[in-house]
């Protein structure tokens, strides 16, 4: 902890330094990079490029979620699932250190939402912005406009969902036996043999050898989900929060049960009371839990948190939610703790 801090909690003195979890600057364990799912794995080694070489957070955390979106063969980004009518829109957010933030929402046609956002952030008076003004901004910014086809794979998935055409969402669907420690080459976000994906959205908090944390999420959405409709991942507060005196949070899973309690934000409020990262996301998974009664059963929520101290923890609502954790350490993948 630095002088100036010291000074500045002065006058509530040592009751807040050991509540707040402040420790000295040299036992912070940075830098680090979390993500949500296996595709974390190759996200963590986009972003590590960064990190690893001394770079700040916020590059770090919009490289590492542009492997994902670049991947041909993933759900995230424009190979993703489509909504009902068959369109690809695409959701994201970015948020770093100061407060800054920026975000995208019902996208279509741009390759790299993420970057999208980080403009929004950087070069507007805004925060959000959605459909087609959003695509308008892309464009004006240089971002080239993809053609909009179906890949092969989403259009298989598509035409089977049309044959029953029921918007039902599913929980999430995960390889039986989680590894703990994966080759990231071997690892990319994949289709599993009944056509479906293993997920959608990546979520990657960074704190970097500054001590700044920063976080992004993107996302294709719900697969077939109504048309127009945007979950957590890109809305502030929902599926990303961050703030640099206590902690960071990405979520994903089901986002409009998300949005319902702020996720992100209430998770990091419940950091700031002194819970560890994985009390935090346990506190709010449980008020989903209780909140969503017998429903709870039909949905997935997850949540991935890093402190300001370099600790990380996530919690889940059911089992199969995995996480990529990338240190001087290594890259490895984590199981989530669960409610069942
Ligand atoms: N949270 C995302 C959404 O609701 C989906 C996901 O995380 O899988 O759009």
């Amino acid at each position: 902890m630095d002088r100036r801090k010291f000074i500045n909690l002065g006058g509530i003195g040592i009751t807040s330094f050991t509540l707040s979890g402040f420790i000295p600057k040299n036992l912070v364990k940075k830098p680090i990079v979390i993500s949500t799912w296996d595709a974390g794995i190759a996200a963590n080694v986009g972003a590590w490029t960064i990190l690893g070489a001394g770079g700040k957070a916020i590059d770090a955390v919009e490289k590492g979620v542009m492997v994902t979106e670049d991947e041909m063969n993933c759900c995230v980004g424009l190979n993703g699932n489509p909504d009902r009518d068959g369109h690809v829109t695409l959701d994201a957010s970015i948020m770093d250190h100061e407060f800054n933030c920026g975000s995208v929402a019902f996208l279509e046609r741009i390759k790299h939402p993420i970057s999208v956002a980080r403009r929004v952030m950087e070069k507007t008076p805004h925060v959000m912005l959605v459909g087609e003004g959003a695509q308008q901004f892309a464009l004006e910014q240089g971002f080239k406009l993809e053609s909009g086809e179906l890949s092969k794979d989403a259009k298989n998935s598509y035409n089977n969902w049309l044959k029953k055409s029921e918007y039902k969402p599913v929980i999430n669907i995960e390889r039986k036996n989680a590894m703990s420690q994966l080759d990231a080459n071997k690892m990319a976000p994949h289709r599993l043999s009944n056509g479906e994906w293993n997920h959608d959205t990546i979520g990657m908090i960074a704190l970097d050898s500054f001590g700044n944390l920063s976080g992004s999420c993107t996302t294709s959405g719900a697969g077939f989900k109504m048309r127009g409709r945007v979950g957590d991942s890109p809305v502030i507060g929902a599926g990303l929060y961050v703030d640099n005196e206590v902690g960071a949070v990405v979520a994903t899973g089901q986002g409009e049960d998300v949005i319902r309690v702020a996720g992100a934000s209430a998770v990091v409020e419940q950091m700031r009371q002194g819970k560890t990262p994985t009390e935090a996301c346990k506190i709010i998974v449980e008020r989903i839990n209780r909140i969503k009664k017998e429903k709870a059963k039909d949905i997935q929520i997850c949540f991935i948190a890093v402190n300001k101290n370099g600790d990380f923890g996530s919690y889940s609502l059911h089992k199969g939610f995995n996480y990529a954790v990338h240190t001087k350490e290594g890259n490895k993948l984590y199981e989530a703790k669960s409610l069942d």
